[in-house]
């Protein structure tokens, strides 16, 4: 890493980047910890996608966030990859090594577990079933970090049942492939359900899901956090279920970024959060 007192870029590259709260918070932190830099949005098309990445350690980039629609590509581009990110086969941050080589990471899986823990301080991914909805990229993140931290037993349901076939096939026990029509009936006995689907985001229709079986003890998490609260988490905390939208995943996905970039393992303060709540 450069000098911390050497002023450092990072940012965020995707396309479109427009809508991101990613500057809000590494912004937030570069100036509550008194740090010389900035975080900026690096919109790429697809096709300038191996340029943007060859020219990161030119321009003395201290790395970056990626999002839609580069997390699987990056990955054929860039020198180094961790075993996490590896497994689900996608990368949210990048950081740009001394020598000048990339190495990538997916902290989206651990984020969500860490918002997990925030929300109900001591709670394990072994703490019972776990059911997800959704097997595309973030599904893929969450099933990961799930496993890798102990999780017995995960029912993994998706509208497309190959995908969750396919997920299910690469981990194979504890990660247990259900049909869309079943997803219902797999939340009796659940500790934690996590939609991992983009139903319930703003200007989608709400993902249909009956919760009735589902014990009033589990905990319900939305990878979603625009809207803060989605129908689904709106329905779970109207039966008593303790909810976690996708915010924390989001604010803590960043604090291992903001610390490799810039040296400082940065806090989730309620400063930074009502800062990111603002924005909504
Ligand atoms: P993705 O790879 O495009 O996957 C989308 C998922 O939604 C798939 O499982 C898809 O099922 C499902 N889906 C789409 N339309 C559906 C419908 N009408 N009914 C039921 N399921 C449907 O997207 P992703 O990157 O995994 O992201 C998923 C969600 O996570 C998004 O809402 C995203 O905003 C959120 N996310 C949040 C954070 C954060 O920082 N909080 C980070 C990453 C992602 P099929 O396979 O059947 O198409």
């Amino acid at each position: 890493m450069a000098s911390p007192h050497e002023f450092g870029i990072a940012g965020l590259l995707g396309w479109p980047v427009a809508h991101s709260r990613s500057p809000v918070i590494h912004n937030h932190w570069l100036q509550r910890y008194g740090i010389p830099g900035r975080y900026v949005l690096f919109p790429v098309p697809p096709e300038k996608l191996p340029a943007a990445l060859s020219g990161m350690a030119a321009l003395s980039l201290r790395g970056c966030n990626v999002t839609t629609p580069h997390k699987q590509a990056v990955m054929s581009f860039i020198q180094h990859v961790d075993p996490l990110a590896r497994r689900i086969g996608a990368i949210n941050t990048i950081v740009v090594e001394k020598d000048g080589s990339l190495t990538g990471f997916n902290n989206d899986g651990n984020g969500f577990v860490q918002s997990l823990r925030d929300a109900k301080p001591g709670w394990r991914p072994d703490a019972g079933p776990i059911v997800v909805v959704g097997a595309g990229g973030a599904a893929r993140a969450v099933v990961a970090s799930l496993a890798d931290q102990g999780a017995r037993e995960i029912r993994l349901v998706n509208r497309t049942p190959e995908r969750a076939g396919a997920l299910a096939g690469e981990y194979g026990p504890p990660v247990q492939a259900y049909p869309w029509a079943q997803r219902a009936e797999i939340l009796a006995g659940a500790a934690l359900l996590a939609n991992a689907t983009n139903q319930g985001m703003a200007g989608k229709p709400a993902l249909e899901l009956d919760l009735a079986l589902l014990p009033t003890e589990a905990i319900v998490g939305d990878l979603i956090y625009t809207p803060p609260e989605t129908p689904l988490l709106a329905a779970a905390r109207a039966r008593g279920n303790l909810t976690v939208n996708g915010l924390g995943l989001l604010l803590n996905q960043a604090r291992p970024a903001f610390n490799a970039w810039f040296g400082t393992m940065p806090e989730i303060t309620p400063e930074l959060v009502r800062a990111v709540e603002a924005t909504f």
